[in-house]
């Protein structure tokens, strides 16, 4: 007997392992099926690219259906110019540039690219035309020549060093021990934020979309790296259709309109100048952003005096 029971327990045991098996499978579906959210249409068509004008109109979205996060949002991004959204956290900024890269679809209205309803063209062929500077960039474990080639993987040594030029970056990768070749990323040299999304910008010249969805990382930067971003993206979003997720000032100013969004609605809309004529929520966000920065300025030139 107990020589039978012994395979019998071994047997139990191996049911158990493979039912508890069974379950992390399930759940790893469960995980597949929040990431594969968005399918292609069965007859999904290849985005036909013009110009590149982005339309949203009466969009609705909820990540969870209890909570609706965009309660009816319509704006246009005219081919070639610049909208920035701002507003206070959690008003649904990001989820906008979310939804036009279509990570997730939405529950009402439409969003179109020259036209084209994104849900009816293929995802390949509308994110092959959108570049997307996000507000984390995540490096890969390898040299900084292939993380900015990969923006486009035919790209020359020349072209590599000239997008990083415009970039604002090629003079710090000069300092660096190998240059081009320094490895980098998480098992590699950890570059900040600010180099880390210049490295993504050049990365994007490459690519050269005609879209560009920037998401401004909320982290402060310095005056001067500030700046540096600044001018870089200056020169990438010239004649490109670029929605800005904004939370500096620089980034703003100059954008053709500026859309307030709070609690998943548009509070406010229109130009710098107009807005502050307003008074309303942005001029006081902007107001407030000014004092921190003459403190910040204030602060450092009682240090340096020191
Ligand atoms: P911030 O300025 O802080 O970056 P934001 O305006 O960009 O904020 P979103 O990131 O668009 O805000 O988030 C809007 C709301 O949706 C937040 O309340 C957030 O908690 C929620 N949210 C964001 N991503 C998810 C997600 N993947 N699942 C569920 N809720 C989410």
């Amino acid at each position: 007997l107990l020589q039978l029971s012994a395979p019998l327990n071994f047997i139990g045991f191996v049911y158990r392992e493979i039912r508890q098996g069974l379950t992390d499978i399930e759940q790893m579906f469960d995980l597949l099926e929040v990431k594969a959210e968005v399918n292609d249409a069965p007859n999904a068509a290849e985005l036909r690219i013009g110009q590149g004008a982005i339309s949203f109109k009466d969009v609705h979205f909820a990540y969870d259906a209890a909570r609706p996060i965009l309660k009816g949002i319509s704006f246009d991004v005219p081919a070639g110019k610049t909208v920035a959204v701002v507003g206070p956290s959690g008003a649904g900024k990001s989820t906008l540039s979310r939804l036009l890269y279509r990570f997730y679809d939405i529950q009402g209205g439409t969003i179109t690219v020259d036209g084209q309803d994104i849900r009816t063209v293929t995802q390949k062929s509308l994110r092959s035309v959108i570049g997307m500077v996000p507000q984390d960039t995540v490096l890969f474990n390898d040299t900084v020549a292939y993380n900015i080639r990969y923006g486009r993987t035919s790209a020359s040594d020349g072209e590599v060093f000239a997008a990083a030029e415009v970039a604002q970056i090629a003079h710090f990768i000069e300092t660096l021990p190998e240059g081009f070749e320094t490895k980098v990323g998480e098992r590699g040299l950890k570059l900040s934020g600010g180099e880390k999304q210049r490295v993504a910008i050049a990365r994007t010249i490459l690519k050269a979309p005609p879209i560009l969805i920037l998401d401004e990382a909320t982290s402060a930067l310095d005056t001067t790296t500030e700046r540096e971003i600044q001018t870089a993206l200056d020169v990438v979003s010239k004649n490109r259709t670029t929605l800005v997720i904004a939370h500096r000032l620089s980034t703003v100013i100059g954008a053709d309109e500026i859309i307030v969004l709070k609690s998943g609605e548009i509070a406010e809309r229109g130009t710098h100048a107009a807005l502050l004529e307003r008074n309303g929520l942005y001029a006081s966000m902007w107001n407030r952003q000014r004092e921190a920065t003459q403190a910040e300025e204030h602060l450092k030139q009682v240090r340096e005096s020191d």
